[in-house]
């Protein structure tokens, strides 16, 4: 079997989804198909998070993630309001358990004030009054962070996206593509492709995509689980608001947190543990294809040998539970073992260059006729629209 389209996108998690409806939105008569090795859209990271619609405080000011999520927390719940899904402003406090994460807090205060986020800093009294189950001698409140259901997202874009005559392709997986001066084909399991522009979104896969397409990423994608537990006999009001810790500023990861949910309840996390398997969500997953591409990295070494503790302390909370709590306990003391019940994990996809620098930013590389997005890690759920009017702007230059 072979089709020919306008416009092919590989992968149907947020990413390639909102980009589907972008172009489309902006030039209906537009042929695009969306490829997705999954028999539904949003299976992977889209669908394993903690939905919070972040508000920007954390991201280097002038990054794209800064610009993106800023803007992202605007057309984000613009979207659910539009097409009726749910989402709830909450708020997050970022609390500090002791002195030694005020520093941090006052930086984090002073880059939400840069990157132009409504920030508030809280003394102990005020967190009490805030939050009575909640220990810390200081926080700041972020009013504008809300949360909401990515999954439920990806699948409304997904059904607007085919009602007006775009096609998605479920269990089709891309296994090799060529980019020729006037066109890309792409293959699949069982089908050929042929289009005049591509772009990949492949998320956990998005380096061998790229590659597939006979081009360098320069960086390989290292998976990290982030692992939760529901809380159970928790009243329903033990927190109003999101509660984080205060971030080491030396690991991308925001530490465990308490978030509300939609539908009731808490869950605590996640951690970020090496995954074996890139789509790997038991601890029991394996993958020694993945497995040989993670240990036959030079990054990865890399990148451990200077992270050896936070790895060390991130293991040591998945294998045992006692020490995932004891990081919940430092600002929640009344949670017990007995109430952290299992949850689905998640697996990140995170972009690691050679010399084992963690890359940070949203990373997009262009090539003839080709957008690649290359590493889309938080807050990219939330800034899935930013992004996908960036990526229809870079396609627009290469046509
Ligand atoms: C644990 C965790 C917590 C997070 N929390 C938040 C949060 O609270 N807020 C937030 O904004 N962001 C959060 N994120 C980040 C957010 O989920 C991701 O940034 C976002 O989902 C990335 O979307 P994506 O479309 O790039 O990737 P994905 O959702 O992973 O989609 C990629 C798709 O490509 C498909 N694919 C891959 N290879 C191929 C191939 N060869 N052929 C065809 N299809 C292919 C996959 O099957 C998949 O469906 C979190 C992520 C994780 C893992």
């Amino acid at each position: 079997m072979s089709e020919t389209a306008d416009i092919l996108i590989v992968g149907g998690g947020i990413i390639g989804v909102a980009t589907a409806l972008e172009l489309q939105t902006r030039n209906p008569a537009t042929r695009i198909v969306v490829l997705e090795k999954e028999a539904v859209p949003a299976a992977h990271q889209t669908g394993h998070n903690s939905g919070v619609i972040h508000a920007g405080v954390y991201y280097a000011p002038g990054s794209m993630k800064a610009r993106f999520c800023r803007e992202g927390v605007q057309t984000t719940e613009a979207f659910c309001k539009e097409h009726d899904v749910a989402f709830d402003r909450v708020g997050k406090l970022i609390v500090a358990t002791d002195e030694s994460e005020l520093a941090g807090l006052q930086r984090l205060g002073e880059r939400a004030r840069e990157n132009q986020i409504a920030i508030e800093a809280v003394d102990q009294v005020g967190v009490r009054q805030l939050e009575p189950h909640v220990n810390a001698i200081a926080a700041l409140l972020s009013p504008t962070t809300g949360i909401t259901n990515y999954r439920r997202i990806t699948e409304v874009m997904a059904d607007l996206f085919v009602s007006r005559g775009g096609v998605i392709h479920y269990g089709q997986r891309v296994l090799s593509c060529e980019e020729g001066p006037s066109h890309v084909r792409v293959v699949t399991q069982d089908a050929a492709y042929e289009a005049s522009l591509a772009v990949t979104c492949a998320g956990l896969h998005s380096d061998r995509v790229i590659r597939a397409f006979g081009h360098e990423p320069g960086y390989r994608v290292i998976p990290f689980r982030g692992e939760y537990y529901r809380l159970a006999n928790q009243p329903e009001n033990l927190v109003q608001h999101l509660i984080y810790p205060v971030p080491n500023p030396s690991r991308p990861f925001l530490g465990v947190h308490l978030t509300r949910k939609l539908d009731g309840g808490f869950t605590v996390g996640p951690n970020a543990v090496l995954a074996f398997k890139r789509e790997g969500y038991r601890r029991t997953d394996i993958s020694p294809r993945d497995m040989v591409q993670t240990l036959g990295y030079r990054g990865f070494w890399a990148m451990l040998g200077r992270n050896a503790g936070a790895a060390a302390s991130e293991l040591w909370s998945s294998t045992l539970k006692r020490a995932y709590l004891s990081r919940v306990q430092r600002y929640c003391s009344r949670i017990t073992l007995a109430d952290l019940q299992p949850y689905p994990s998640g697996v990140r996809a995170q972009a690691i260059a050679p010399d084992g620098t963690i890359i940070d930013d949203f990373l997009f590389i262009r090539s003839e006729r080709c957008l690649h997005v290359g590493n889309a890690p938080s807050p990219a759920g939330t800034s899935c629209i930013p992004i996908a009017r960036h990526i229809a702007d870079e396609l627009a230059a290469l046509s």
